[in-house]
């Protein structure tokens, strides 16, 4: 087997086995402490910058058997919660020292309550972000936050806050982010040499390693596609996938969007890696800069307030700038923030020429024929009549 094929293997080892293997390594060499996190964003420099494993925490997806999870939810509301509090309760999640619950939506917040309910000797906070904009409001608020957050996590047995480590990590994760955006370049000039699906395993296997790894990682895998000569251009439409940033799709979804004639050159799969644009400020306050970040260079998101500006107009940039030729929007049912947002971002797209097209998934779903026919037609559109 090639080093690329075996490299993109071991991350999907690591993305398909629930009880976290690699975070108990981690444990047992450092005797540090592991805390999850849900998407889609949380400051993990400080985690790290405290001597904590951040762990990426993305549901159950399509192996794991509901028995307890279904109890605790309605049959209205999405999969990701279910298979998560599944995850806890048989034991999965044993190893991780506490959660913490970014403040996404309805369900999150009670998924965070009712962890501390089932959790109570660990760690579980649920992390409100600002939803207003002025430094001196939501910025003052969301310092706050993270002060907060950095004494929760010293009583449970992290290292105290010291802001020259944190400063450290702040640049540890820019390297990391430049190196995400280094990939998504890649894939946007030649997408037949990272196919998403690979892309996104890489990518999910980062979260749950520590940031080095994780780089490291990146930069293996960049180098390992760089040389691959054997990956040849196909006449696919190219897409733009949106709306699946919280639970996420089966591996097979995605496989079977690329199978149905589309190479996708842009996504929110796994936003936490794009949630801050740019590079994070290393020079001042560290705990500030987070903040400015969080506040002036963070993506728009279904789950992130953007005032009076235009909804769907970010979307149209990021079609015009990847090269998209049409928008799929692919949201998980019952996902309140992506399918409200979904007819405001389906205006901007009408208005602005953009094709597309819409289908729901949850993380458990094994039949993707009815999608693949879906995409597969949009895909033959596009190439038959765009520009006609
Ligand atoms: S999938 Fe959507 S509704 Fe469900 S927890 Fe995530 S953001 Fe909330």
């Amino acid at each position: 087997m090639s080093a690329l094929y075996e490299l993109v293997g071991r991350a999907e080892a690591l993305i398909r086995d629930n009880s976290l293997p690699s975070v108990a390594r981690w444990k047992e060499v450092t005797g540090g402490i592991a805390i999850g996190y849900m998407p889609v964003y949380v400051p993990r420099e400080i985690l790290h910058a405290q001597a904590v494993l951040p762990v990426g925490v993305f549901g159950g997806g399509e192996d794991l058997e509901i028995i307890r999870g279904d109890a605790f939810y309605q049959s209205y509301i999405c999969h990701i919660p279910r298979s998560t509090i599944e995850l806890g309760l048989n034991g999965s999640y044993d190893v991780l020292d506490g959660m913490i619950f970014p403040a996404i939506c309805d369900v999150i917040r009670n998924l965070s309550g009712m962890w501390k309910l089932q959790f109570p000797a660990k760690l579980s906070r649920y992390l409100d972000v600002p939803q207003n904009f002025d430094p001196a409001i939501g910025g003052g608020f969301y310092r706050r936050e993270l002060v907060e957050l950095t004494l929760e996590l010293e009583e449970h047995g992290a290292r105290p806050y010291d802001a020259d480590a944190l400063r450290a990590s702040i640049a540890a994760y820019n390297e990391n982010r430049s190196l995400v955006r280094e990939l998504d370049a890649s894939r946007r000039l030649a997408p037949w040499k990272i196919p998403t699906s690979e892309l996104y395993v890489v990518l999910r296997a980062a979260l749950l390693l520590p940031v080095e790894a994780a780089t490291t990682l990146f930069r293996d895998y960049l180098g390992l596609v760089r040389t691959e000569n054997a990956r040849r251009p196909l006449d696919q439409a190219r897409v733009l996938v949106c709306g699946s940033f919280c639970e996420q799709p089966p591996l097979g979804l995605i496989k079977t969007l690329e199978r149905s004639g589309c190479y996708i050159v842009d996504d929110e799969f796994l936003q936490i890696h794009r949630w801050i644009k740019g590079d994070v400020a290393t020079a001042g306050d560290p705990l500030d800069a987070l903040v400015t970040a969080f506040l002036n260079d963070a993506i728009e998101s279904p789950v992130r307030y953007i005032g009076d500006r235009p909804k769907g107009a970010e979307l149209v940039a990021r079609v015009r700038a990847s090269g998209a030729e049409g928008v799929l929007f692919c949201a998980p049912s019952f996902c309140d923030p992506a399918l409200l947002d979904q007819p405001m971002a389906v205006k901007a797209m009408d208005a602005a020429g953009i094709p597309w097209t819409a289908f729901k998934y949850a993380e458990n779903n094994g039949q993707f024929q009815v999608i693949r026919e879906q995409a597969g037609t949009f895909a033959d559109s596009i190439k038959l009549w765009s520009g006609v």
